[in-house]
């Protein structure tokens, strides 16, 4: 039995919460593998009614479950999530984009993942006024640039896909802080020599994932960039609707869709939940591997075949071109389950 938190979220999330409920109850009622769920309060209604985002008891029920799935929050953002990551060291996020048939994704052969520092960078949130002038301080120290690069490298190792690492700063302008970050990666590159190993600006990445998704396989980058290219990368195989995450510690790991509360569709039952439940299958992957739990893999695998199935076979949400609700898209994946 896997205890399992679900902080439900803002917007969109309260939906996608409901939707990603009803899969892990069908995998538990048919499928065999045991969750227990515990519904949890963070957020833009939390502060409202606690005073705090990220209210404590919130905080000590995550630390005592297995896993934490995480719907979207709104306005609060930074005060749940942001504060989540740092305080659980999940220093790496991890955002797949991946190309699939019948989804409008530029090119039908794009795999590719954004892996994400997630501790340091402008997310720090250590800004203030001097005088006229607002200052934010950009903290990139070695050793955190060196364990998200030797994650990075151990990712293309069991991908096996192109076996490249693509490390993204822009240490031209930046010369200190990612000039640190880009000497980082090219020491523990140095590791991996069956890797291959090159460096991008930041720039010049945004373009050539427009230009040549395909090329890419790992890319590894600090926290600011990589939030602005993982919008990009999943607009690229065909938008936020199909794209999870995972933030990734030692020892404790948390799952969330990589898009926000999206409030100008909450509450509308359109929103698509695969973003989500994608996520439970990342949950899945990282389960089976820290209790070398077979079943969790096998699940995953069927978890994302019946999504991936549905679309192809036209059963889709409007954001991909379909006309299924949140619910009824909800409803043909646990039937199919
Ligand atoms: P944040 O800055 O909070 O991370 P974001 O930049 O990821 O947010 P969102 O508001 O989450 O932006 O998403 C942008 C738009 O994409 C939304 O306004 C919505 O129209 C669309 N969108 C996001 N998620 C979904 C979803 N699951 N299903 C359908 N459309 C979505």
């Amino acid at each position: 039995m896997y205890k399992v938190s679900l902080i439900t979220g803002d917007g969109i999330g309260p939906e996608l919460s409901e939707s990603a409920i009803s899969v892990l109850n069908t995998i538990h009622d048919k499928l065999g593998l045991k969750f227990d769920i515990t519904q949890l309060f963070a957020g833009d209604k939390a502060l409202e009614q606690t005073g705090k985002a990220l209210p404590d008891d919130t905080v000590d029920y995550i630390k005592k479950s297995d896993a934490c799935m995480k719907a979207p929050v709104g306005e609060s953002a930074a005060d749940v999530i942001v504060v989540l990551r740092r305080m659980l060291d999940l220093y790496a996020n991890i955002r797949p984009a991946k190309s699939y048939p019948h989804m409008p994704a530029l090119r039908d052969d794009i795999d590719l993942v954004i892996v994400r520092e997630n501790t340091e960078d402008l997310y720090t949130g250590k800004e203030f006024s001097l005088g006229n002038s607002s200052v934010a301080l950009r903290i990139i120290s070695e050793a955190a640039s060196k364990r998200i690069a030797k994650y990075a490298f151990e990712s293309a190792i069991q991908r096996n896909s192109k076996k490249k690492v693509t490390c993204v700063h822009k240490s031209n302008v930046m010369r200190i802080t990612d000039g640190m970050f880009a000497k980082s990666c090219l020491e523990v590159s140095k590791d991996y020599p069956e890797i291959e190993f090159e460096q991008m600006y930041v720039d010049a990445c945004a373009m050539n994932l427009i230009r040549q998704p395909e090329k890419f396989d790992v890319v590894v980058t600090t926290n600011l960039f990589g939030d602005i290219l993982s919008d990009e990368s999943s607009q690229v195989v065909g938008g936020l609707g199909m794209a999870p995450a995972a933030n990734i510690g030692d020892e404790f790991a948390l799952f969330e869709p990589v898009h926000g509360a999206a409030f100008d569709i909450a509450g509308k039952n359109i929103a698509n939940p695969s973003s989500f439940l994608l996520s439970i299958k990342m949950m899945l992957d990282w389960l089976g591997k820290k209790h070398q739990d077979t079943k969790c893999f096998e699940i995953g695998e069927k978890l994302e075949n019946t999504i991936f199935d549905l679309v192809k076979s036209g059963i889709k949400t409007k954001d991909i071109g379909g006309q299924m609700s949140t619910t009824e898209f909800t409803k043909q994946i646990t039937d199919k389950l």
